[in-house]
């Protein structure tokens, strides 16, 4: 599948917020927000008018980009939200917390999504017992995602969980440290997806 290789830093500055794609820099003065905060480009430090459209592409852009998507995939969740019960831009952002990429994000086993992505493909996680190495894998309530035996000594795990302390684990996701695993107790609601979008903008945007 196709991918985003170049600097993701400079989706941060369109979106004049940071993202927290790339670990530990985003919370150093590296940060290119701290540095640059205006959009990349040109013309990035001209004055512009954004007319509504621009609005709801810019909380799609935002969601997508968080999540380390590509416009194909997200629309494809977007559709599958729509199919659900319930309030569509809530159901969106709950399926994009489910992915097992970012369970493994969420639970501090790697700095960013993207790192999570990696590890998630190189098969460092078993879901229920089983391997899984697919990262759009979606994960259900009573899920149990646990690290491999063999990838405790991983270093860059180790690392990053070693610094957990920085985030606050979800109040739906239950962790035991020591076993290197952690639970779903229930699936996200909206307060408690730290997100600061307006969800309700990519709905009117897709339903145009
Ligand atoms: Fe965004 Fe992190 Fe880059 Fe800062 S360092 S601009 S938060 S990706």
């Amino acid at each position: 599948m196709a991918r985003y290789i170049g600097s993701v830093c400079r989706f941060c500055r369109r979106e004049a917020m940071k993202l927290f794609l790339k670990g530990g820099r985003c919370f150093t003065d590296k940060c290119a927000i701290e540095r640059r905060n205006y959009p990349p480009g040109q013309h990035g430090q001209r004055r512009q008018k954004i007319s509504d459209y621009g609005f709801q592409l810019r909380e799609k852009q935002k969601v997508k980009r968080t999540y380390g998507l590509l416009e194909q995939q997200f629309r494809g969740y977007f559709h599958k939200a729509v199919r659900q019960k319930g309030v569509t831009g809530e159901n969106l952002l709950q399926l994009l917390e489910r992915r097992l990429d970012n369970l493994v994000y969420r639970m501090g086993f790697a700095p960013s999504r993207r790192a999570a992505r990696q590890l998630v493909r190189h098969g460092h996680f078993l879901v229920n017992g089983r391997r899984v190495d697919i990262p759009s894998y979606l994960v259900k309530v009573g899920d149990e995602v646990a690290l491999k035996e063999q990838s405790r000594q991983n270093a860059l795990i180790q690392e990053t969980l070693a610094g957990y302390a920085r985030k606050e684990l979800p109040a739906w996701l239950q962790m035991e440290w020591e076993q290197c695993k952690g639970k779903v107790l229930n699936l996200p609601t909206r307060e408690e997806i730290a997100l600061p979008v307006q969800e309700q903008l990519i709905v009117e945007l897709y339903s145009k």
